[in-house]
């Protein structure tokens, strides 16, 4: 037997005795958590609003859904056809899963992977059993998982499972974000902050950090956002257009980057969006937008939204051992692994604990 953080019901979670898991597919590995994480997303399943969850949760009554898909772990044993990793290894666990060589996965959109148990890339604590246990099952581990550098932190490399990836790919890539560029973040939660540390890599001119908390702006500040605009004490649209005035060309950023989820927050970014700039939504919406296309196609304005695939994992492990960006500073907060519904607590009243990654388990 292991415990587990065990999803039952809409706002029902505990830390209990479950069976540990079992390879079950020649592809899994089985690892022994050393550091795991909650994401905003895990918050949004315990309130009830990922239906799948709870249905998963529900089929099982003695369980539950075992939660979380960030983490590290340490293999413990392998399937006969996993092939790049062996027991005692240390891993960083991606929260897509991937089976390396489906139709989506190919093109490295691997949120969608159609072999994965579920059908699609985000499984892990979503439709199978996660990482917030003392072991956990990762399928196709051989593209699932990253062998972690000994000389980085946990803190560090947890930020590698889901948030950077995410900001990264949905917001900073998507975006184009280029050298001399100008970019506004609309967002400072972990994944605009992680946004702002991935962006900066790649030398813009100026990062505008926008939000309607100080404390975040703060942060971002702390991170390297070159302006701060509360939003909710001044015209943020004014401010930005002042701060982007030229003679050159039209007042505006070259990025947008949504990392809200709501619709003000959208439509501020296609407000302060220059000619041939790209829009890139990072946020989760849970309704619609008003799409202000009207203005948007005479911009020559691009727009792109997406789920993470993950497939950049390797690349932004590398700019972190080069120390282009340095993901632990993200981290605020540290407990035990058995301390679960205490930083649940913290996590879910963020504001309240200046929260922005709690971190469980070993900090290497
Ligand atoms: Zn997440
Ligand atoms: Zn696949």
């Amino acid at each position: 037997m292991m415990k587990a953080l065990c999803y039952s019901k809409p706002n029902s979670i505990a830390w209990k005795s479950v069976p540990k898991p079992v390879i079950k597919l020649p592809g899994d590995v089985i690892g022994k958590v050393l550091a795991t994480t909650i994401c905003g997303t895990d918050l949004h399943i315990v309130k009830g609003h990922v239906p799948e969850s709870t249905a998963t949760a529900e089929a099982s009554p003695d369980k539950g859904l075992i939660l979380g898909h960030e983490g590290i772990i340490q293999i413990v044993e392998t399937g006969p056809s996993v092939s790049k990793f062996k027991q005692g290894d240390v891993c960083v666990v991606s929260c897509i899963t991937s089976c390396g060589d489906c139709y989506y996965c190919a093109k490295d959109i691997q949120a969608h992977c159609k072999k994965s148990e579920g059908g699609s890339g985000w499984i892990l604590g979503h439709t199978i059993d996660g990482t917030q246990a003392e072991f956990v099952r990762i399928p196709f581990a051989d593209h699932s998982l990253y062998k972690a550098p000994q000389s980085l932190s946990f803190d560090s490399l947890l930020m590698l499972s889901d948030i950077l990836p995410t900001a990264y790919e949905v917001g900073v890539l998507a975006g184009h974000v280029k050298k001399g560029d100008t970019v506004a973040i609309v967002g400072l939660g972990p994944v605009g902050l992680s946004a702002l540390i991935s962006a900066k890599a790649l030398e813009p001119a100026k990062i505008i950090a926008i939000d309607l908390d100080d404390s975040r702006l703060q942060v971002a500040k702390e991170m390297g956002a070159d302006e701060l605009i509360n939003s909710s004490k001044v015209d943020a649209k004014q401010q930005v257009h002042q701060l982007t005035t030229s003679d050159i060309k039209d007042s505006g950023v070259d990025v947008a980057i949504e990392c809200v989820g709501l619709p003000p927050s959208f439509e501020l970014c296609e407000e302060l969006i220059a000619p041939g700039g790209h829009i890139s939504n990072v946020g989760v919406h849970g309704s619609p937008v008003q799409l202000q296309l009207q203005n948007l196609w005479g911009k020559n304005v691009s727009l792109s939204t997406g789920l993470v695939s993950a497939y950049s994992t390797q690349a932004l492990l590398d700019k972190v051992l080069e120390k282009k960006i340095s993901p632990e500073i993200l981290v605020t907060h540290h407990f035990k692994l058995d301390e679960f519904e205490k930083a649940y607590q913290v996590f879910g009243n963020a504001a309240a604990n200046k929260a922005i990654k709690v971190v469980l388990g070993s900090d290497h």
